[in-house]
């Protein structure tokens, strides 16, 4: 009776040990969403129709894969306003022949670390080729010549922590590797030569943050 107590006392504590580890992590997030109209959303279906080939009634993921991005300069507020627009600049015409969807992504880091929600997480943004139906986009304020902050590899590997706790995530990529995805199953692009070389968000960023999340069970390529 006296070891079955001690037994059953060990495995209680132990249960709370794993709740705790499994918890999901509190970070603060700022809520800052972009307009998801009705034709945004409607966009979003056809994109997920006619680019990855899935018929969908709603434009709705299952995050799968984080892609971490810089934004290539701007402001919070000018990447805001950009990501804001339901229809993709006329200037884009490489990409706004496959679809007049803009672009966009489901949380934008600045300078500081603060990190905006822009869009729910389950929700379709167009931000990587062949991956957006299951990817969850980071986007940071930055470019080459205005290199990612500590402050926001902080936030990312807060956020991946956060969001890996949330949502099946297997793999975390910078979305300039995004192109070792084309010859797996996870790709699911119907134009085969649809593709545009990319070097965000800078290799030393990417080594910052995946020293700080190889506790998470994620990959980084296929
Ligand atoms: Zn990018």
């Amino acid at each position: 009776m006296y070891k079955s107590i001690l037994a059953f006392v060990f495995i209680a504590i132990s249960n709370v040990a794993i709740a705790k580890n499994d918890s999901i992590p509190s970070i603060h997030i700022v809520e800052k969403p972009i307009s998801y109209s009705e034709e945004r959303k409607k966009l979003s279906v056809e994109y997920l129709q006619n680019r990855h080939g899935l018929n969908l009634q709603k434009p709705i993921i299952t995050p799968k894969i984080i892609v971490l991005h810089f934004t290539d300069g701007g402001t919070i507020k000018s990447v805001f306003n950009y990501f804001n627009s339901t229809t993709i600049e006329s200037g884009r015409s490489y990409n706004k022949k496959q679809s007049n969807l803009n672009v966009s992504s489901h949380y934008l880091i600045d300078r500081d670390g603060t990190i905006y929600h822009l869009l729910a997480d389950t929700l379709f943004a167009r931000h990587t080729i062949g991956l957006n139906y299951c990817a969850i986009g980071i986007e940071n304020i930055g470019s080459v010549s205005n290199p990612l902050t500590d402050k926001q590899v902080a936030a990312n590997i807060a956020l991946i922590n956060y969001l890996s706790k949330k949502y099946p995530i297997e793999y975390v990529i910078g979305h300039s590797e995004y192109g070792k995805f084309r010859k797996t199953p996870l790709w699911k692009e119907t134009d085969q030569t649809y593709y545009t070389g990319k070097t965000d968000p800078g290799e030393s960023f990417l080594k910052q943050v995946r020293e700080g999340i190889k506790g998470l069970k994620v990959n980084s390529s296929y």
